[in-house]
């Protein structure tokens, strides 16, 4: 049986979503046409008003619906002076649900990967250089992935920190090794957090 095409069209655009495979694509599109016309219009409408109303934070790039965030703007943070690196703001979404740490944040956009032609030009190192400089932070906590890509940002970034003369720090033991920080959970990045070793 051909899959009429108005359905083709939309498998086609859910499957540009992450991690979304042709499988899933098609039975979410099966599953939006079961939908009820408002339920329908509320995850459209949702979509649309993310859109318009989230934006990139000038100081540390997490999306957020005011500008600076909520986290650069609390001044509580800055008794600890410390920054924690990140690639991703969902890895910064994880980072925040631990209890024991009370920092600021900067979001890389990213790792090093030579060999996707990613270099240092195309994330927001120099950026982070600049926050360094200007900014009163004593210590840097690098919690880029545990893959190749993430190690080898952590090693590229930590060389520049550590001219700047800033403690810099990786997340510890327990983090697996290729992992995700994205997909960790709290009490392993709390953990992380505590055994951190500095580079
Ligand atoms: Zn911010």
């Amino acid at each position: 049986m051909n899959i009429p095409q108005i359905m083709e069209r939309m498998i086609k655009m859910i499957k540009k979503l992450p991690a979304v495979g042709p499988k899933m694509a098609e039975r979410l599109a099966y599953h939006i046409l079961k939908m009820s016309q408002s339920e329908i219009d509320d995850l459209i409408n949702s979509m649309q008003m993310a859109r318009q109303i989230m934006k990139c934070c000038n100081i540390c790039y997490n999306f957020s619906d005011q500008n600076p965030c909520q986290i650069c703007s609390d001044i509580t943070r800055k008794k600890h002076s410390i920054l924690c690196v990140v690639e991703t703001p969902q890895d910064l979404i994880a980072i925040s649900k631990v209890k024991n740490y009370h920092g600021f944040y900067f979001v890389l956009g990213g790792a090093l990967s030579p060999l996707d032609g990613i270099g240092p030009e195309d994330i927001r190192i120099n950026k982070l250089i600049k926050r360094l400089k200007n900014a009163n932070i004593s210590e840097v906590i690098i919690a880029t992935d545990t893959d190749s890509k993430g190690e080898v940002t952590a090693t590229y970034i930590a060389k520049i920190i550590k001219k700047l003369n800033i403690k810099v720090t990786r997340l510890g033991y327990g983090l697996p090794v290729g992992g995700n920080i994205e997909y960790a959970d709290e009490v392993t990045i709390s953990r992380a957090i505590v055994g951190r070793q500095e580079m």
